[in-house]
């Protein structure tokens, strides 16, 4: 692995004593299904059961902990899907901050009256996260708010990594890391932090066909912009950024892999979390059930870590996707 990436080993252990005690470490359990399905043993991270419900308080949390106590005083500010706002709002609040957060009117009617409720000032603007994004730019530059955006940068990717240390420690053979992927935060850090400790391990990222903006831009060879369409996995919506500078250079170097997964096989995903595993998971943070259900994870060895990242859906939506729904969102809709 090359020394020179923006966030290192050294970097996440920093960053995983700054949150201990913050966030929660989360048990890794064997699947009894998923291990019989695929011949080798299979773990599920449970990292859905982090505390605001996503991985994304351990990144948020490490991030706001680095700023100093003038910047912290003059309030934090992101655009966000739902999951990195209820994070930073969550972060922001037991630090003695306020977030202010900025989302497109896709995001989930749930997870913006939870943010509200977690103290933040909600901003709707737009239809995409990228007009989310220019209201940041807007508040930074006439109120002073300091941005923490919700994946490209080295605080967050070393947070999201120090999920990478726990699942070493909780399965030290550990031969393959099934891990979703959006802009590449929690894929980049936990590579980072699991192909150090064991480079033979593979790191497979996995996405939604719709709208696989990091994927699309591993293809290009550097990040292009992918429409983004309304999906059972929301909250893996959005760009990887034009002018990214850490994430998509990390994901290059470091995924093994980044495989697609449909709608249907999202909700088999979520419907097997449910039904076998008594989970509720959201879309996003069922994507690597869902690969390994449809046998896309090709040339199996075990043991798997499977990281369920977020169960933060809207508890309709979930009981329809139950109840046998395929696709919530049909493009002709849109
Ligand atoms: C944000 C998020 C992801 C994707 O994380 P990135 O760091 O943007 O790749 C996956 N699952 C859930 C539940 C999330 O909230």
């Amino acid at each position: 692995m090359s020394a020179s990436l923006p966030v290192t080993i050294d970097d996440i252990e920093v960053a995983a004593r700054r949150i201990s005690g913050r966030v929660l470490t989360t048990p890794l359990v064997a699947s009894a299904a998923l291990s019989q399905l695929c011949g080798v043993p299979v773990g599920l991270k449970l990292e859905h059961h982090q505390t605001t419900g996503s991985f994304k308080l351990r990144g948020a949390t490490n991030a706001v902990l680095s700023l100093s106590a003038g910047d912290r005083a003059l309030g934090v500010i992101a655009a966000s899907t739902g999951n990195h706002g209820r994070a930073l709002a969550h972060a922001a609040k037991v630090e003695g901050s306020v977030a202010t957060i900025c989302m497109s009117h896709l995001v989930p009617v749930n997870k913006v009256s939870e943010i509200r409720r977690l103290g933040a000032h909600v901003r709707i603007v737009g239809r995409s996260q990228d007009e989310a994004q220019e209201e940041v730019e807007r508040l930074v530059a006439e109120q002073g708010l300091v941005m923490v955006p919700p994946f490209d940068h080295p605080a967050i990717v070393a947070g999201q990594g120090t999920l990478g240390l726990e699942i070493v420690a909780q399965m030290p053979d550990v031969a393959v890391v099934l891990v979703p992927v959006s802009g590449g935060g929690l894929a980049a850090g936990v590579a980072a932090a699991v192909k150090t400790r064991r480079p033979a391990t593979r790191v497979i990222g996995l996405t939604m066909e719709r709208g696989a903006a990091m994927m699309a831009s591993l293809a290009a060879g550097k990040p292009v912009h992918v429409e983004e369409r309304p999906s059972l996995a929301d909250s893996l919506g959005g760009g990887i950024g034009l002018d990214n500078r850490v994430t998509f250079r990390m994901c290059r170097e470091l995924l093994d892999d980044v495989v697609l997964v449909t709608e249907a096989e999202i909700a088999a995903g979520m419907r097997h979390a449910y039904a076998e595993e008594r989970e509720v998971v959201e879309g996003a943070g069922a994507v690597a059930i869902a690969a390994l259900l449809s046998g896309k994870i090709k040339d199996i060895e075990g043991p798997i870590a499977v990281i369920l990242s977020g169960r933060n859906i809207d508890m309709d939506l979930h009981l329809s996707v139950m109840n046998g729904e395929t696709d919530p969102f049909p493009e002709e809709a849109v």
